[in-house]
């Protein structure tokens, strides 16, 4: 397995438009690295160049160390799987996996070796002489990545691979990669525009937009302290609640003003507003739903907001309540019970909430940081 090295990726199609522009990531030796962003985000184009099925149009590739920027597809041994990818239905399970190494001429021992290796990794060792047809949709994806596996790549790329199973095959052809990595130590690049999945895989993520790099982290980190709206926004379901609020001084402190809002700050975070200058200046304030808590009675009316619910829907542990906030529309989650018109107080969890400059998008605090 190998390590990547993007320098300065751009690609602009021979229309002009440039899908991935100054791209630079380091990805180490057996590192799972996940790529998401909304669809054309410049995901695909991405991949496609690292595999070499797309010129660079500037910058610079890597694998270990050596430059590929020039190096035909197939001779620089990366494996990608892409969504439609098919089994040879008249070839059996063995022959499935061996195909690729016997297209390259590898002595007969060593095909049979690596088949048996990946057979036995993927629980498929009792089934080399069925047939694709004879095994479970779990059991032919489990063919597909045997596949790769045989192939011993320096690095895997996925892309969109599995968007079509169902929900629980899709965990499980996720939990395989994982382990594929782990176990095996495999280079693997995954992309996905599903925000869920990428909260799930728990691994290094690349947040894209408009094919530059948003935020590099683990997937806790850009959820908990997510550098831009964008990410703050792409992350989370229901989406992070955003508004656009004055920010302002009271004697209690640094405030936080909006239609419906009226917030005062605890001194740490007013202090990053006042020392960075924003006081008098519009901001934007972000409450993931789940910031947002049953009132106790004991709780500062400068920390809460009032709110007439729109819409409820049931949890069971508790419930969404939608809400509309200046124009938008915002949600809780919260165990406060409240129908449909009722009106109910909210306190707001000062710990989790988000900052962000209203011209550069960028954050300027999260109260989980001080
Ligand atoms: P998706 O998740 O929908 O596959 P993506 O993030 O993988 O999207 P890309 O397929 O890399 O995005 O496309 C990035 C942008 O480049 C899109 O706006 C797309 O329309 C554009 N694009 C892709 N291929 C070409 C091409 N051959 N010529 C011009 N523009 C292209």
């Amino acid at each position: 397995m190998s390590s990547l090295s993007l320098k300065h990726v751009t690609k602009a199609y021979p229309n002009g438009f440039a899908a991935v522009r100054d791209f630079d990531l380091e990805i180490d030796n057996q590192e799972f690295v996940v790529f998401t962003g909304p669809s054309g985000c410049g995901k695909s184009t991405i991949l496609r160049m690292i595999a070499g099925l797309v010129d660079v149009t500037s910058g610079e590739i890597f694998i270990d160390g050596s430059l590929v920027n020039d190096l035909e597809p197939g001779d620089r041994e990366i494996a990608m799987l892409f969504q439609n990818y098919m089994l040879y239905p008249h070839m059996s399970v063995y022959e499935n996996l061996a195909f690729g190494l016997k297209l390259k001429r590898l002595p007969e021992e060593e095909i049979t070796l690596r088949v048996r290796e990946a057979a036995e990794f993927f629980g498929l060792s009792g089934m080399l002489d069925r047939d694709p047809q004879e095994l479970t949709e779990g059991q032919r994806q489990s063919v597909v990545l045997g596949r790769t596996v045989v192939r011993k790549p320096r690095v895997f790329l996925i892309d969109g691979a599995f968007s079509g199973l169902e929900e629980g095959l899709r965990k499980q052809m996720r939990g395989e990669i994982s382990r594929m990595n782990r176990e095996l130590g495999m280079t693997i690049i995954y992309v996905t525009d599903d925000q869920a999945e990428v909260l799930a895989l728990g691994t290094r993520t690349v947040a894209i937009k408009d094919g530059m790099i948003q935020q590099v982290g683990f997937p806790k980190n850009l959820y908990n302290q997510p550098d831009n709206v964008f990410v703050a926004g792409f992350l989370g379901f229901p989406q992070m609640n955003r508004a656009e609020v004055a920010a302002g001084n009271s004697k209690d402190g640094v405030t936080l003003t909006a239609n419906g809002i009226n917030l005062t700050l605890p001194d740490a975070l007013g202090k990053v507003l006042e020392e960075n200058g924003y006081l008098g200046k519009t901001v934007v304030l972000g409450i993931r739903p789940d910031a947002l808590h049953k009132a106790q009675a004991k709780a500062s009316e400068n920390q809460m907001i009032q709110i007439e619910v729109r819409t409820r829907e049931e949890l069971g542990t508790g419930n969404f309540l939608h809400f509309d906030m200046g124009g938008t529309e915002w949600t809780a989650c919260t165990d406060q019970q409240a129908d449909p018109g009722d009106t109910v107080r909210l306190s707001v969890d000062m710990n989790q909430i988000h900052i962000f400059d209203k011209e550069t998008r960028q954050a300027i605090v999260h109260g989980n940081q001080l």
